[in-house]
């Protein structure tokens, strides 16, 4: 894991001051450090059935991509709301400031279908909730969830853990 760790780029006061910002296009651009964060991100999921791979937007999309391509299974992109040409649900969700919504197509999923929701960075777990929700409101049945980053004092893990979601990351920074 220190590999994975050590190709994520920390850019301090990004977007804005006291944020310290975890850039994954390091570790994108890292052809080892790539194929290992996808092979744990799938790792922990071994044994079960999934039928498809839900990522959200944006960088849930090349790393749920790569997930779904070793899995041999389809892709669900989870999009900011207004994104998406075909009729869609929706899920709102609160921001530190305000609200915003995700949306899937209404037939990205079939009922009864496993889910495994993928994307960079757990942070409060509000847009993972979202996903997950959504996913449910169309039928699915989330699987688990894979993050490369957690950050643990945000408690997003315990949030998504409390929706009876297993939940997995590569690494921590607190
Ligand atoms: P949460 O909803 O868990 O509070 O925030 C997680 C979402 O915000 C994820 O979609 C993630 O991509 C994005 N995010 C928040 N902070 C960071 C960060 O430091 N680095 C990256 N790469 N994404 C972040």
């Amino acid at each position: 894991m220190d590999r994975i760790k050590d190709a994520i780029r920390t850019i301090p006061d990004y977007p804005k001051p006291g944020i310290m910002f975890r850039d994954v296009t390091t570790l994108l651009g890292d052809a080892g450090a790539f194929r290992a964060a996808v092979d744990a991100m799938v790792q922990p999921h071994a044994g079960k059935k999934i039928d498809k791979v839900a990522g959200i937007e944006a960088r849930g999309f090349i790393l749920g991509g790569a997930v779904a391509h070793q899995l041999s299974v389809g892709f669900v992109p989870v999009r900011k709301k207004g994104k998406l040409p075909w009729q869609t649900i929706g899920q709102s969700y609160e921001l530190e400031y305000g609200v915003d919504e995700v949306e899937i197509h209404v037939d990205a999923v079939e009922k009864g279908e496993r889910v495994l929701v993928v994307d960079d960075l757990i942070a409060t777990g509000g847009t993972a909730e979202a996903a997950i929700l959504l996913l449910r409101q169309a039928g699915a049945e989330v699987v688990g969830c894979s993050f490369v980053i957690d950050l643990p004092e945000l408690g997003g893990a315990r949030r998504l853990e409390k929706l009876g979601v297993k939940v997995a990351s590569l690494v921590a920074f607190e």
